[in-house]
């Protein structure tokens, strides 16, 4: 049984900010790195772009090497998992014996273990405010250690504030597509956009400045200077864009293209 088909079965106890556990993890407890194998990993879009930028890739060379696709329950939309070890191990491909090759850059549901996070998790209602579970693993020891935390402290101490403020419209865009009827379903292109504004940055990049549309919407040049230099900013306008685009969220401002256009640009 693998980790997911493992949550599947647990029923999570719901925490809040405030809720307290015991947990403590280090180096001399023998189960030091067993959570990183056999583990379903959702990564968000500034899991990607810290990853990527670490590793020194592209977007689309972090994709097609270190993930996998996967449709997230409940919503429709395609999200990326990291992709683990193709052997008997089904290990995380940064895990070495001492820890994990990319610790300062690790993606958010690493930042988080043991607590889970209900808006990257199929086990969320559809109607739920954001929560908080355990991950309940038996081989994780680091509940026997009698270091105390409340969820809030936890976050702070593992860094998940910063990624969760520059994911926050992004989550908040599964959490609306969820709460949506299941029989309203996206069309294939629309997923495709999320798809590419959500995990492929530098491809994004090229797609809002090597095509059609910077012509087709009204971006200001502040606006326009600010992305083509800042990944974050370029992610952030990108998520702005897929609310207006999926759900004619906000206020994106798009014109008019006059017929024949792009043909003279490009002709
Ligand atoms: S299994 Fe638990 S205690 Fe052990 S290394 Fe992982 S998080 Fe730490
Ligand atoms: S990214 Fe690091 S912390 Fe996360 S599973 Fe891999 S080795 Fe473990």
């Amino acid at each position: 049984m693998n980790s997911l088909e493992k949550l599947a079965d647990i029923e999570p106890v719901r925490l809040s900010l405030g809720s307290k556990f015991k947990f403590h993890c280090h180096k001399s407890l023998k189960c030091f790195t067993k959570c990183c194998n056999r583990i379903n990993i959702v990564l968000t879009p500034y899991d990607i772009i810290r990853l990527k930028n670490r590793l020194q890739l592209f977007s689309e060379e972090f994709l097609t090497i270190y993930t996998e696709p996967r449709m997230l329950e409940k919503t429709d939309l395609p999200v990326v998992t990291l992709k683990l070890l193709d052997d008997d191990t089904k290990s995380c491909p940064f895990v070495r014996d001492d820890g994990c090759l990319v610790y300062s850059d690790r993606p958010t549901t690493c930042r988080y273990y043991p607590l889970g996070v209900a808006s990257l998790s199929h086990k969320e209602d559809t109607d739920a405010e954001g929560f908080y579970f355990f991950v309940n693993e038996p081989h994780c020891l680091g509940f026997d250690e009698q270091k105390k935390w409340t969820v809030r402290e936890w976050r702070m101490d593992q860094g998940v504030d910063l990624h969760d403020n520059i994911n926050a419209d992004w989550t908040d865009l599964l959490v609306r597509k969820r709460s949506f009827p299941s029989n309203i379903k996206l069309a294939e292109q629309a997923k495709k956009m999320f798809f590419m504004a959500s995990y492929n940055i530098d491809k994004f990049r090229e797609f809002v400045f090597e095509s059609s549309f910077m012509r087709r919407y009204e971006i200001d040049r502040a606006t326009a200077e600010k992305i083509k230099s800042d990944e974050i900013a370029l992610l952030q306008f990108g998520i702005t864009w897929l609310k207006w685009l999926l759900f004619k969220q906000g206020d994106f401002k798009s014109r008019k293209l006059v017929v024949g256009q792009e043909n003279r640009k490009s002709g």
